[in-house]
């Protein structure tokens, strides 16, 4: 069986193609610059890359290029589109009306438009790209992944915002979380590397990229997570301010002139790494500028870890304990001075890391940092989304 896994951005679509026997990659790819001048398709296939420079005006001709590439004679993987028995799409946010995966239907595609407010940069691209995709492969069965599923376990007193209930109740106002596919993928592995079942194990995982956010897994349940009804809470992250009070955003941008719209977009595009440190939202260009006597880089960094480090033993106290830290994504996996600065100091939850074992490169194995005593694990787990959405589309047929 094969699934292709899509996942639209505003002016981007990624895709990867999934041998669901062996759970491996057969093709994957990347459409850049959609309905931008200067569009491009990206394809890797049986160690060779396609690199097709064309006209993408809409999400269409992007679907439309991506199935010629995997059927093409020398680059495809597959004979004709017949081969594919299934598409899953990864969709950001599902408010309160998709607790789990949902099949494309009308009445699910009618639903995801009356939400797409909730995430506008994200959803509706989404939905574009499934109508791109059922233009395409009318018949084809197709999968709804939202990144917020594997947080609905959360208790409500973790997920309410104390605000006005009734505001909760007209307007779904609540935390949701996000990156769930990355936090369900990276326990679910921490637990099988530790030879245990996941309701034996109390888990902080650590999804730190560009985006950041960190969750509370306990017994193989999401009990709480950074991200809130937005992206936008959290740690702070590469332009994301994270958690922030309402009342100093409201008074930058009164003297900012800016409007509460132009307030959320300064939160989440002008603040994070890139605000503090003014060089970089990328943590490979903080590390440099601080490594070079760059203090305001130093602090952005200082901050980061802080706040990780605040979340950690949050979810520690919220769960009365834990068994295992797991690290992932871009940060979290290639970074061992994020991950030191966030471990240092937690002699009382009896949690050390082995320094020379944080150092060592990242081969794309689950890597085991703990120090030799540690009661705590420490694991290094790379990430994969893509192989989450594809095994939950296979759950929903
Ligand atoms: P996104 O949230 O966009 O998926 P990623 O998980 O790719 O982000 O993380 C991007 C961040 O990870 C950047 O700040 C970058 O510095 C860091 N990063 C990614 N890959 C590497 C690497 N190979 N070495 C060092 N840092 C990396």
């Amino acid at each position: 069986m094969k699934v292709l896994v899509i996942n639209s951005g505003s002016s981007s679509l990624k895709y990867q193609l999934i041998d669901m026997e062996t759970e491996a990659v057969i093709a994957k790819g990347l459409c850049e610059r959609i309905g931008i001048e200067g569009s491009k398709l990206t394809h890797k296939a049986n160690g060779k890359e396609l690199v097709k420079e064309e006209a993408m005006p809409t999400h269409n001709e992007a679907v439309s290029l991506v199935l010629a590439a995997l059927t093409d004679g020398e680059y495809g993987v597959i004979k004709s589109m017949d081969e594919i028995d299934a598409v899953g799409h990864r969709v950001v946010a599902s408010g309160e009306a998709f607790k789990k995966p949902a099949l494309v239907c009308e009445k699910t595609m009618q639903i995801m438009e009356e939400i797409k407010d909730l995430a506008p940069l994200h959803n509706p691209a989404a939905i574009i790209g499934v109508k791109a995709c059922l233009a395409a492969m009318p018949k084809k069965p197709m999968g709804l992944v939202f990144d917020t599923s594997f947080h609905f376990t959360m208790p409500k007193k973790a997920y309410m915002y104390a605000i006005d209930y009734t505001h909760y109740e007209k307007y779904q106002i609540r935390r949701y979380g996000y990156h769930g596919t990355s936090h369900k993928f990276v326990s679910e592995e921490a637990a099988k590397y530790l030879g245990k079942k996941p309701a034996e194990l109390k888990i902080v995982t650590c999804h730190l990229g560009n985006g950041s956010s960190i969750s509370a897994v306990d017994g193989g349940k999401c009990v709480d997570t950074s991200m809130g009804f937005t992206p936008l809470a959290g740690v702070p992250m590469g332009t994301r301010s994270g958690d922030i009070d309402f009342a100093a955003a409201e008074y930058v941008a009164k003297k900012e002139g800016l409007s509460i719209s132009e307030a959320n977009t300064y939160l989440n595009k002008k603040c994070g790494m890139l605000g503090v440190s003014g060089v970089s939202s990328d943590f490979r260009d903080l590390r440099a500028a601080a490594s070079e006597g760059n203090e305001r880089a130093q602090l952005a960094l200082d901050m980061f870890a802080y706040s990780c480090k605040k979340y950690v033993g949050g979810y520690a106290a919220a769960m009365n304990g834990v068994d295992c830290i797991v690290f992932t994504a871009g940060v979290g996996e290639n970074t061992p001075s994020v991950r030191a600065a966030i471990c240092e100091n937690m002699q009382y939850l009896g949690l050390t890391i082995d320094e020379e074992k944080n150092q060592e490169p990242n081969t794309g194995a689950i890597r085991d940092i703990s120090g030799k005593d540690s009661k705590v694990k420490v694991l290094i787990i790379p990430t994969n989304e893509e192989l989450v959405i594809a095994r939950e589309t296979v759950e929903l047929l």
